[in-house]
């Protein structure tokens, strides 16, 4: 595939006059550089790649701060796992590797899977809306949109083998003004395209009769029948438990730190336990794996980390929420980047609003602000106006 190199160095010329450069290597983007700050960096990323490209992008732009932030030490260390040779070393139990540890201990692998913390699901898998996404905004031809199709309609199968709540809510994505909603008929052939089924438009009565939360200057609505709600970190905990329950053998507070590699096979992996001989090597780190790859010398994309912060709501906010949703062309939702989400019911019947979506170069940044919770309430009143920060029980 083509990459418009000399297009790409024209913009990065353009917004940081020389000091950025685009260059092709092995079939992959680089990009090279110092930019004045983080968000210099992720400027330079975006110029060079969309959602919609094709080709790959590493970026190593540095910034002034990069050389001040210190790894997270590993935990402590002994020989526990020196010597062993499994046929798979499987990398972070987040809901990623717990879904294919369940998978691959349906077919008797020997599996070593390890993780850095102390526990399952302690990076993003515990930390999300628990939407189970139907696909809106994804682009055909792209793995994710395959995966995504695929894994929404296993949900309900998973959940019900593992015993985990789970519900096919729908997702309402409503809109200001009536004029809106013949519009809304003349997009339907496109969500049929995406392979969307079901899709229904819905008018004023019927979308506040469904959602009576829903501000009343929304007067129609896109329902996507699809969309669903689970609990994060009940459903990783039940497939990390079904896979150790079935002969996995978990090892936590193990952290991958260093790999040996030779003619583009991977002969040992080091971790703070000890070295390792795996036959195969599945990297489910998360953010991290992008450094899983370069350790592996198979570095060929970059991860810009981006937080957000999550609100839950007393019970009694129930009454506004039924299901997912969120107001669409209002100011407050034209935001540059977005992590999805709006207003969302969760499987234990409270209510969850948010996340922002704010870029940071720590990977481990797990804090909240109170600037994020404003922002996302801002934002998600011009949907459901009677939303009371005074309602939160806890928010992370
Ligand atoms: C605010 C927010 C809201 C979101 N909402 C939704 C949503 O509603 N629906 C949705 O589908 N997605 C949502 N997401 C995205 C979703 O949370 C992630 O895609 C998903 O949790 C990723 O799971 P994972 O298993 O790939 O990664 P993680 O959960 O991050 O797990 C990776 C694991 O790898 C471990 N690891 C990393 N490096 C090493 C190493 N060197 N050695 C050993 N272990 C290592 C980590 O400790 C971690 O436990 C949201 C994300 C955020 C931040």
């Amino acid at each position: 595939m083509r990459i418009p190199l000399k297009k790409i160095n024209r913009a990065l010329k353009k917004r940081f006059g020389g000091r950025v450069q685009a260059v092709v290597e092995r079939g992959v983007l680089v990009l090279r550089g110092s930019a004045e700050d983080w968000d210099g960096v992720v400027a330079a990323g975006r110029l060079a790649a969309s959602p919609k490209s094709r080709w790959y992008t590493v970026n190593e732009v540095t910034w002034p701060g990069a050389a001040q932030r210190q790894p997270k030490p590993v935990p402590q260390t002994d020989e526990s796992l020196a010597g062993r040779a499994p046929d798979v070393l499987l990398i972070g139990a987040g809901v990623t590797g717990a879904a294919i540890a369940r998978e691959l201990m349906r077919r008797n692998v020997d599996l070593l899977w390890v993780e850095k913390e102390h526990d399952v699901a302690l990076h993003a898998s515990s930390r999300n809306d628990g939407m189970v996404h139907p696909g809106v905004d994804l682009h055909k031809g792209t793995a994710k949109y395959h995966y995504n199709r695929l894994g929404n309609r296993m949900y309900g199968g998973v959940c019900a083998a593992l015993g985990v709540p789970f519900r096919r809510t729908g997702q309402y994505l409503c809109f200001k003004g009536r004029a809106m909603r013949p519009l809304l008929y003349f997009t339907l052939p496109y969500w049929k395209w995406l392979g969307l089924s079901g899709v229904r438009v819905l008018g004023d009565k019927a979308l506040h009769a469904a959602e009576p939360g829903v501000d009343e200057a929304l007067h129609c609505g896109l329902l996507f029948p699809q969309a669903g709600i689970v609990c994060p970190y009940g459903l990783t905990i039940a497939m990390a438990e079904n896979a150790v329950q079935n002969g996995a053998h978990l090892s936590l507070d193990t952290c991958v730190t260093g790999m040996d590699v030779e003619n583009g096979r991977i002969l040992a992996v080091h971790t703070n336990r000890g070295t390792v001989r795996p036959r195969i090597v599945i990297n489910a780190a998360g953010v991290f794996c992008e450094d899983i790859a370069q350790m592996a010398q198979d570095h060929f994309f970059s991860i810009h980390p981006r937080k957000g912060t999550n609100a839950i709501l007393d019970k009694k906010a129930k009454r506004m929420v039924r299901t997912i949703y969120s107001g669409m062309g209002t100011t407050a939702t034209k935001t540059v980047h977005s992590k999805g989400g709006g207003i969302v019911s969760t499987v234990d019947g409270n209510v969850l609003v948010g996340p922002d979506a704010v870029e940071t170069p720590e990977k481990e940044d797990f804090s909240t602000s109170v600037q994020s919770v404003r922002a996302t309430f801002e934002k998600q009143r011009h949907a459901a106006p009677a939303l009371r920060e005074s309602d939160i029980i806890t928010y992370f």
